[in-house]
């Protein structure tokens, strides 16, 4: 359990706070007992008081990737129980007997920790799967049957949904609804030993069929299905509907607020039904765990349907789910966001009750306020041209002589240190740095201006030479004398125009991947459109550019400011020294659209 850390900038208010401070002021939860695991209302009551003062969780589905808006919903369930001296459960909610992938199962793990959270409290491991509950969920169902409460319905699943009536109209009552508890407990157990086909029957609650909610009349909550479960294997033929299970993993883990986005919303009556007569029957701990929706994040220029991510992935429009360009957590995290700038994200964005989308320059933003202030600065030349010192050699007394420059690590953290690179005869310098005509306001080198190159001397242009097609193949500057930076009266020479280069002499060459949003509209996927075409076709551009020499111990994961382009990584996965590869994270600034 973390205690809150009163160090820490108070957390921007939002109604999840106000809902745990004022059931923490009230005590809501706090003659709760727990019995060290999950289990039912005897199993809790026989243990001390809850030492966690509220308990979330997190409930992926082990089926995907996980994806920037399942880190909003990691970041708000960790984040509270961090905040409120309460524990997050990690809880894998596995209660369709699809095939369950491993590779998934760790990629979530991994997502979560890498994002600076655990499960690991009071020294306990809260990790746990949802079909651990299978017992207990079989055995509330027969509670409920028993009770009056529920009750199998043979119905064709057709006949079911005409009965179930709409919006306007009372749904009818299924001629299998009186049936006897007897009669109904029997059939029950026929549906578990296999006496029934698949979809020959479910198991009802039995509520009412003219509720004005739909989702109370006589919802399903068991339904038959063949299948093995990669953790109960051929135990079970039926399985709980969704609706059913997660009520029960709540209350049997002790939760206290289990938060799930909006389209869960006309759901709550039947959780705090169910767990309402859970309660009474004593089968479950009381005071029950409440339900709190949020909106989703739907995050502008990327998706995030987990079968449509799986879609890019399989046809290959993306190299894989770790893609720079993918709004999963392992494509944020090669594309060089930090854990950090993900969390800054999510507190910024906050949590509301409307669904709305957010740009995707707030991702950024996040993510430059957290590098500026560390990431180490480098040079770097993305589009290379030749820039040679025609009066070098005869100033410094040879062609090959160097002259050491250096710069600070960071400009507002000395202590960082400086690093060191070679100026020379012959230095790479942008393309875009160079103009035969200046246009109107253009400072750089054009023939006959002067031009600092950061962190070296002041130069004066004198031309260039092209090739056949009019290209610019070499630039030519004059070194003015006397302007090393640094040195005492460097600065008598007024220059309008600094530029970046790194010297030909100790420049790495290096790979550099140019990413840019992965579709070219801001909300894909909400036309009639198909999303595949609304992919932007220059997401990548892959440039051989030159870095300085401080870069040649860069590790993958590394990540840097080359000053002038904005922030960049070392790709965890292609990088190595001696073959740099480096992926762009953001820009500068927020250059969208403009
Ligand atoms: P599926 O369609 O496969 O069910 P899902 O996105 O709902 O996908 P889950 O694995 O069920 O995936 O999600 C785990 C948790 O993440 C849920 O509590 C869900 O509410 C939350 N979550 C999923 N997508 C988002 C999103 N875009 N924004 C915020 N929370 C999300
Ligand atoms: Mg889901």
């Amino acid at each position: 359990m973390n205690v809150p850390d009163d160090k820490e900038s108070p957390k921007s208010s939002n109604f999840l706070r106000q809902v745990i401070e004022r059931d923490l002021e009230q005590g809501s939860y706090a003659q709760r007992h727990w019995g060290g695991s999950p289990g039912d209302a005897a199993h809790q009551q026989a243990g001390p008081l809850d030492p966690a003062r509220i308990r979330t969780r997190f409930p992926p589905e082990p089926n995907g990737y996980l994806h920037v808006g399942h880190a909003k919903s990691i970041c708000l369930n960790f984040g509270l129980a961090r905040d409120y001296g309460g524990v997050c459960h990690m809880r894998f909610d596995d209660t369709n007997p699809e095939k369950e992938d491993l590779e998934f199962v760790n990629s979530i793990l991994d997502a979560v920790k890498w994002l600076g959270f655990g499960w690991d409290a009071n020294g306990t491991s809260h990790l746990y799967q949802a079909s651990d509950y299978f017992d207990f969920m079989y055995r509330a169902a027969e509670y409920l049957i028993e009770a009056g409460l529920a009750y199998v319905d043979e119905q064709s699943a057709e006949a079911m949904r005409e009965n179930r009536g709409d919006f306007n109209t009372a749904g009818t009552n299924s001629p299998y609804r009186s049936r006897s508890i007897d009669e109904n407990l029997q059939r029950f157990r026929d549906m578990r030993d296999g006496k029934f086909a698949d979809g020959a029957a479910v198991l009802r609650a039995k509520i009412d069929m003219a509720s004005p909610n739909i989702n109370l009349r006589d919802p399903a909550i068991y339904r038959i299905r063949t299948a093995t479960h990669h953790n109960t294997g051929d135990k079970w033929c039926i399985y709980p509907m969704y609706t059913y299970a997660h009520p029960i993993e709540d209350a049997l883990e002790n939760i206290t607020h289990s938060i799930c986005t909006l389209e869960f919303e006309d759901q709550r009556p039947f959780y705090d039904w169910l767990l309402d007569r859970l309660g009474e029957g004593g089968l479950t701990n009381q005071p029950h765990p409440r339900q709190y929706e949020f909106a989703r994040l739907n995050l502008t220029y990327v998706i995030t349907s987990k079968r449509k991510l799986k879609q890019l992935v399989e046809e290959q429009h993306v190299s894989g789910w770790d893609d720079p360009r993918m709004p999963t957590i392992v494509g944020l995290r090669r594309r060089g966001y930090t854990p950090e700038s993900i969390q800054l994200f999510a507190e910024r964005i906050g949590v509301t009750k409307s669904d709305s989308w957010i740009d995707y320059s707030t991702l950024e933003a996040a993510l430059r306020d957290d590098l500026d202030p560390k990431a180490p600065r480098a040079m770097a030349v993305l589009d290379p041209v030749k820039l040679v010192i025609t009066n070098w050699g005869d100033l410094m007394g040879g062609e090959d002589v160097l002259d050491t420059c250096s710069a600070p690590l960071h400009p507002h953290n000395p202590e960082a240190g400086r690093r060191e690179f070679q100026f020379g005869a012959e230095l790479w310098i942008e393309r875009t740095d160079y103009e035969e005509v200046p246009p109107k306001g253009y400072n750089r080198l054009y023939p006959g201006n002067k031009v600092r190159l950061k962190y070296g001397h002041v130069v004066t242009c004198t031309g260039a030479t092209k090739d056949a097609k009019g290209n610019v193949t070499v630039v030519h500057a004059e070194l003015v004398p006397d302007t090393k930076s640094g040195t005492p009266g460097a600065s008598a020479i007024k220059v309008k125009g600094v530029i970046t280069w790194v010297a030909v002499a100790d420049a790495l060459k290096a790979e550099v991947r140019l990413y840019d949003r992965l579709f070219a509209v801001p909300q894909p996927d909400t036309t009639d459109k198909d999303f595949l075409e609304e992919l932007n076709p220059s997401s990548l551009k892959v440039v051989q550019g030159y870095v300085e020499p401080s870069l040649a111990s860069a590790k993958g994961d590394d990540r840097f400011q080359f000053e002038r382009h904005g922030y960049f990584v070392a790709d965890r996965k292609d990088h190595a020294q001696g073959k740099p590869v480096f992926n762009r994270v953001a820009g500068m600034k927020d250059s969208w659209g403009k």
